[in-house]
């Protein structure tokens, strides 16, 4: 695994964060990958090197992207460090092209990076939820489908966290709760920021 830089947050599990399927890179404070996860690499070294001169380490994300994404994830990324609030979005453009489908994710980390992670999205799956064999796919053994409390991918067996678009406002029956790791990250950092808020209110004393 990429070592992750002293600088990032030790709320999140960059171990547990390198094991997801989604590709997910960590951005330091200008906007540089300065961390990849293991699938991202995977995308990496199934490319030509040009790609990984564009997403690898060292590069600033915005700029490889297509031009016309630029201004408008450029925006999105400084909201992201305004108000440590995630920014999320369906069949981004601003994303590496040989990815699958995408749902692209963009989480607060320490105090000016960003992570950002490519998870598969299905969001043609309301006719597929009515096939047993497309449903059974996200099924434990058990009968289980299990959803991220935070950001409402469900896991797909061996496949790590779907963006399954029908199931966001409406869960399939059997439906059990658990929270991936990027979001366990998430919210251990915002409980931790909110921890910060209150003493910074208080005052010295
Ligand atoms: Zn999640």
């Amino acid at each position: 695994m990429f070592a992750p830089p002293t600088f990032l947050s030790e709320s999140f599990d960059f171990a547990a964060l390198d094991r997801e399927a989604a590709g997910i890179v960590a951005l330091d404070a200008e906007g540089r990958i300065v961390w990849l996860n293991a699938a991202w690499q995977r995308f990496a070294s199934a490319n030509d090197d040009a790609w990984i001169a564009r997403f690898g380490p060292g590069c600033r994300y915005v700029d490889a992207v297509e031009p016309r994404f630029r201004a408008p994830l450029e925006a999105a990324f400084e909201r992201v460090r305004r108000t440590a609030l995630p920014f999320e979005e369906d069949e981004n453009g601003a994303a590496p092209m040989l990815f699958p489908a995408q749902h692209l994710r963009v989480l607060p980390v320490g105090s000016e990076g960003l992570l950002v992670e490519l998870s598969e999205a299905r969001t043609t799956l309301a006719r597929a939820t009515q096939d047993p064999a497309s449903d059974a796919l996200y099924r434990s053994p058990e009968g289980f489908v299990l959803q991220c409390s935070g950001c409402r991918r469900v896991h797909c067996a061996g496949e790590g966290w779907h963006w399954v678009e029908p199931w966001v406002s409406a869960p399939p029956p059997s439906t059990t709760h658990g929270l991936c790791a990027a979001c366990a990250g998430y919210f251990v950092e915002q409980t931790r920021r909110a921890r910060r808020q209150t003493r910074d209110d208080r005052g010295p004393r």
